[in-house]
């Protein structure tokens, strides 16, 4: 199975890690949304979020907390956190993530009137390109380096 998130979790592939949890790797969203755009991707190969087990679900619901506190403690954000489940809700990778989004008064998610989010890859929202070296400061500066 070709699962890019399997790759990562088994270390095939390296994006810069934040933290992990028992059953959930965190690491930085390669084509951010916003600057520090974080993923929580479980460890085991589930599509959606309805098919955790109990002990999953405790664990993302504290990992969810604690992963928004510590991007809104070192970028100064608030936070969106979004989960598509399922082919109509326009899940675009399957296998289970969270996207926890920083969020800022006038970031390119703001339409003037109120914060939206555009997640679907194929829609014609455009996602950053940061570098190695882009992504790996701003990496250093969530984890406190
Ligand atoms: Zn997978």
């Amino acid at each position: 199975m070709d699962c890019v998130f399997c790759r990562i979790v088994s270390g095939n592939i390296k994006p810069e890690i934040i933290s992990e949890s028992t059953h959930f790797l965190v690491f930085l969203d390669a084509n951010p949304i916003t600057e520090g755009h974080t993923i929580i991707c479980s460890k085991r190969h589930v599509s959606t979020f309805m098919e955790l087990n109990d002990d999953e679900a405790k664990d993302l619901g504290l990992l969810q907390r604690d992963i928004s506190k510590k991007l809104k403690e070192k970028l100064d954000c608030d936070i969106t956190i979004a989960n598509s489940s399922g082919k109509w809700a326009s899940q675009s990778i399957d296998h289970f993530h969270v996207h926890i989004i920083p969020r800022k008064e006038g970031d390119r998610l703001w339409d003037g009137e109120k914060s939206k989010v555009v997640l679907d890859r194929s829609s014609d929202f455009e996602r950053l390109k940061p570098s190695g070296i882009e992504l790996q400061s701003i990496a250093n500066k969530i984890r406190g380096e």
